[in-house]
Parts: C-alpha cells; structure tokens; sequence
C-alpha cells in the first residue's frame, strides 16, 4: 500500500483503497488516512481485539477503532466480532419492561423511606423501600 502511495501507481491496489487514495498519505513506513493509521491484514484481528476489550457492544468497538484506525471492512469486521459475542449482545439489548419502566422513570422518582431489619438468630431479612412519584 505505501509503495501504491509514493508512487501514485494504484493498479495493483484493492478497490476499496484506490477509493480513497486523495486521503491516504505516507509518513516514514506508516500509511495513513487522514490521522488514522491504515493498518496491515494481519493486525486486524488483534486491532479487533484491543478494541473489543471490556464487551462495550458494536457502537463502542467501532468508535475505539475509528479513533485511530483504518482498513477497508472495519465496521464490519467490528459488527461480526460483537454480533458473535454473547457479552456484546447483552450490552445491546432492550431493557427489560421492568427495567424500562425504572429507567423511564428514575428521574420523578423520590425515595421517601428506607428500612432494613435484620434477624440474626434466625437468618432472616426484611428491606422496605418506599417511594413516590414526582410530578
Ligand atoms: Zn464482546
């Protein structure tokens, strides 16, 4: 790719990279797009995997990678590596009508009492939580 670059010669390049040649640049051994660093086939999958660290979900894994990075299928290759992780999926998925219900609401919620009582003896626990809407 940077020989491709230097030598403005792109009829041995992929389509994707001829497709954004005005951007690509080459500084030292490095190609760049634009302040991405395009980085070679065989880093991508430990690219994706920095990238993915902490099951962030498919928008996170692309924002991190976009940040410094490029190649030609970045978002999907991200998309496939979160699609294919059970973690990830959790991270996207819709709340859950009672977690919905709290979320929605949070904000007029107002706690009014909070108990707890606790026997020991007999190991056993009662929490009472009581609250009120805010209008
Ligand atoms: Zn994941």
């Amino acid at each position: 790719m940077r020989k491709c670059v230097q030598t403005n010669d792109w009829n041995v390049a992929e389509p994707a990279f001829k497709a954004v040649r005005n951007e690509l640049t080459v500084l030292g051994k490095l190609v760049l797009r634009g302040t991405r660093l395009v980085i070679p086939r065989k880093l991508h999958k430990q690219a994706l995997n920095l990238a993915h660290k902490g099951h962030q979900g498919i928008i996170k894994t692309k924002q991190r990678l976009r940040t410094k990075l490029w190649w030609p299928v970045i978002d999907r290759e991200a998309e496939q590596k979160c699609k294919s992780c059970h973690s990830c999926q959790l991270v996207g998925k819709p709340l859950s009508p009672e977690r919905n219900f709290l979320h929605n609401h949070c904000k007029t919620l107002r706690l009014i009492c909070l108990d707890f009582f606790l026997r020991v003896n007999i190991c056993w626990w009662l929490l009472t939580i009581l609250v009120d809407f805010l209008k």
